[in-house]
């Protein structure tokens, strides 16, 4: 929580300050609530999210005969967390069943920070006491897979990798062939992102996931997505979740950036949850997302 807190301040803070200074000004009239809504948008909460927030946040102050500021922000804790969807299943399925591992799948566009949330993912699993291991399947991007293995010396877990320009769904199957055999409980398989063959890639991206489910189920598909890119990661986000079905999204950069709303964003736009952030490019900086925690954060 107090890590959160520190990485999202200065950068998610200017939204905060903005809402609450908004919501402490002696009148709440129309212009003001035309800056709050323009402050809502500036953090990539979305068009249609900020018209919902807006209007329930009028109509309660009203109806409650709020006017206190602090009062008021506690109204706006509670429709901002609303709006998370705390009921959504944001656990990670990853587990072993009978002889085989949990297998991951992680996607995304290259750049948003995908090789990184895998060793970070590693990380959260080895301190869950689980066995992991990592399948560099992507064969594409010369550094990707050693990349990978740094990550994978970094936490103490071991690689799986092919010669550069392998077949991915066959070095994917060697991963996870490698930890039925080793016993392990989950298995991480990284992909590529090149986005300029977006046919290929998702078609890659399907055949990978075939090929993973002749040895093993597999449990969760994670799209990484870059919190910084707004509306493109948005469009990006769309393909993958039409082309290849994802069960979970891993939001990273927030760290570095005040567009905290795109959570809701992309989580109304894909009808799919977050379930991770990453606050950091250190190995500890991989957080499971908490909606209260995070709205605290945005208000702190
Ligand atoms: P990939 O191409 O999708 O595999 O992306 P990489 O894992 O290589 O990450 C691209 C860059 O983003 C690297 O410099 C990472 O250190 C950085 N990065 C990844 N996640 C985060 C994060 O949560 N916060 C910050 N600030 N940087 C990150």
């Amino acid at each position: 929580m107090a890590r959160l807190r520190a990485r999202l301040a200065g950068s998610n803070n200017a939204l905060a300050r903005g809402l609450l200074m908004l919501l402490s000004s002696d009148r709440l009239d129309d212009e003001t609530w035309e800056d709050f809504e323009d402050t809502l948008l500036t953090s990539d909460m979305g068009v249609g999210p900020t018209t919902e927030l807006v209007e329930k946040l009028r109509t309660r102050l009203r109806v409650e005969g709020i006017s206190e500021p602090s009062a008021a922000t506690a109204v706006l804790r509670e429709e901002l967390i609303a709006l998370v969807d705390p009921s959504l299943d944001r656990d990670l399925h990853a587990d072993r069943s009978g002889e085989l591992p949990g297998v991951l799948m992680v996607v995304g566009v290259n750049g948003t920070g995908k090789t990184t949330t895998c060793g970070k993912l590693a990380r959260v699993l080895v301190a869950e006491n689980k066995d992991v291991l990592l399948g560099a399947a992507d064969t594409f991007r010369a550094a990707a897979a050693d990349q990978l293995e740094t990550w994978g010396g970094r936490v103490g877990v071991p690689t799986v990798r092919g010669a550069e320009g392998a077949d991915p769904a066959s070095v994917a199957f060697d991963a996870v062939t490698a930890g039925i055999e080793q016993e392990v409980d989950v298995v991480v398989v990284d992909t590529a992102g090149r986005l300029h063959t977006k046919t290929g890639l998702m078609d890659e991206l399907g055949k990978i996931r075939r090929v993973i489910e002749k040895k093993a189920p597999v449990g969760e598909v994670l799209l990484v997505l870059d919190a910084t890119t707004g509306q493109n990661g948005l469009t990006q986000a769309r393909v993958f979740a039409q082309e290849i079905g994802i069960t979970g999204i891993v939001l990273t950069k927030l760290d570095g950036s005040a567009k905290g709303g795109i959570v809701i964003q992309v989580q109304r736009e894909l009808g799919v949850p977050v379930k991770l952030i990453g606050l950091g490019e250190g190995v500890d900086d991989l957080a499971p997302f908490d909606p209260a925690a995070f709205v605290d954060a945005l208000l702190e």
